[in-house]
């Protein structure tokens, strides 16, 4: 299990990644003729029509390679259609405090100004706030960028009114659909009242990511802009007054784009939604479960979060425990760490996926349950401060296994803290290390040339 919130690392299906491998379609060029790539064509049209169903969007372009591209690439796009009505005065984009570090930056690639809009104290959007910015932008407001739901894990409810007021102001909502696992068959960025959206394709529908790539991050639109979406000079793609070509191929990474496809073929939409149902559930599942052992910081007024969550792991600090020692002891129970302080520093952000089965969330919470008596004991004096399992994690083979052993506690304590864990161990390969170290020490590990020889 890869618990990493905002991430959405699902299950990624050998039936769905198998076609990649099909020379037919790994063989082909990116401007192969046209009539040689029928199939190509008719995978990515067919997608394009899934898309934007899912979206209830107008039109859909499969050319960005990541979810920042896709911003990049909304964002010109919105350019493109306040330019074509002689607005292009319109140069501020508001994005609230609580926004993945993409979107300023997208933004301000694409020669946008940046306003942050304040969140409030339950990690919403301030609608007060946004109201005074837009008022007060006026002819200058190009866009909003909202995350839905946010990265805080919460369906906003104000997420309406919020896209009502920029357009009031005669802006566009931009909505960065990376949590879009949370509303795939149940609701939609259309239907919230956003104009564009980026998909992750390499989170939501199922192509693997970490390690940096290949993404895909396609971008719907509203019909008024569908005329503005990213042509390319050597195929008939994107509107009429389509906005230069943002990648070097007209499809993007086209190749993944079979396992995206046979995600979305094979579950349909009753599947698809399905996922989404499970996703929310196992969230809401996890958050019952280890609430009583772990604050929650963020969750509906109904006490519901979306398909992920935020732990809070502030207060342990007082004790010398830290998110990243949380993080490295849930290796020695088997588990990949969560995402560590993002978006809040302090943090552990949890997002299980529809793909986990109940015994694994059990597990999962277990392990969680029992680092939390492990930080007691720690806080209680039981636990020696610096020497104790928290703070040495993870511990590999060759040092529980070694002749020497000096810490106070015991090496089963170390390797095998719960009875599960013996049955499946996994054995983390490195040692904690001390992560600025190697920020602030860089040495070059390249042999000379002449070792080549
Ligand atoms: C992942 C993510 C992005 C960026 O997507 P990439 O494909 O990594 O470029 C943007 N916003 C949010 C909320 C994300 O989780």
């Amino acid at each position: 299990m890869i618990a990493l919130g905002s991430c959405t690392m699902k299950l990624n299906a050998a039936t769905q990644m198998y076609p990649v491998t099909w020379e037919a379609f790994s063989r082909i060029h990116p401007f192969a003729p046209a009539d040689q790539t029928k199939g190509y064509q008719q995978v990515c049209a067919e997608l394009e029509s899934a898309l934007c169903e899912i979206t209830g969007f107008a039109g859909v372009s499969l050319q960005p390679n990541s979810g920042a591209q896709g911003e990049f690439t909304g964002l010109a796009v919105i350019r493109a259609y306040h330019r074509d009505r002689g607005q292009a005065t319109r140069d501020v984009v508001l994005i609230p405090a609580s926004a993945h570090g993409t979107n300023p930056a997208s933004a301000v690639m694409a020669g946008f100004k940046v306003v942050v809009v304040a969140t409030d104290d339950r990690g919403n959007v301030d609608v007060d706030d946004l109201r005074a910015k837009a008022t007060a932008q006026g002819s200058r407001l190009a866009a909003l960028m909202i995350t839905y739901p946010s990265t805080h894990g919460v369906f906003e409810d104000a997420i309406r009114d919020i896209c009502a007021i920029v357009h009031e102001h005669g802006g566009q909502g931009y909505m960065d659909g990376a949590n879009m696992n949370a509303q795939v068959g149940l609701t939609s960025p259309a239907r919230i009242g956003a104009d564009v959206c980026h998909l992750n394709l390499h989170k939501t529908f199922a192509i693997p990511h970490g390690g940096g790539g290949p993404g895909m991050g396609p971008i719907g639109v509203a019909a008024h802009l569908t005329p503005y979406l990213p042509g390319h000079l050597f195929r008939e793609v994107g509107g009429d007054r389509a906005i230069p070509a943002v990648s070097a191929a007209p499809w993007g990474s086209a190749s993944i784009l079979l396992i995206s496809y046979g995600y979305v073929r094979m579950l349909g939409g009753p599947g698809m939604t399905e996922a989404t149902r499970c996703a929310i559930l196992n969230a809401n599942y996890i958050k019952a479960r280890l609430e009583a052992h772990y604050e929650v910081l963020y969750s509906r007024r109904t006490g519901r979060v979306a398909h992920e969550m935020i732990f809070d792991l502030r207060a342990f600090k007082a004790h010398g425990i830290e998110e990243g020692d949380v993080a490295k002891r849930l290796m020695d129970y088997g588990f990949h760490a969560p995402t560590v302080s993002f978006p809040v520093p302090g943090t552990l952000m949890v997002e299980p996926t529809e793909s986990e089965s109940k015994a694994e969330l059990d597990r999962f919470c277990e392990a969680l349950i029992a680092i939390r008596k492990e930080i007691d004991e720690v806080a209680t004096g039981q636990a020696d401060r610096r020497d104790n399992v928290l703070k040495n994690a993870p511990h590999t083979a060759a040092a529980v296994t070694a002749d020497e052993w000096s810490h106070s506690y015991s090496r089963e304590k170390a390797a095998f803290p719960l009875p599960w864990v013996r049955a499946s161990k996994f054995w983390p390969s490195v040692a904690r290390i001390d992560h600025p170290y190697g920020d602030r020490n860089l040495m070059c590990t390249c042999p000379p040339v002449e070792a080549y020889a």
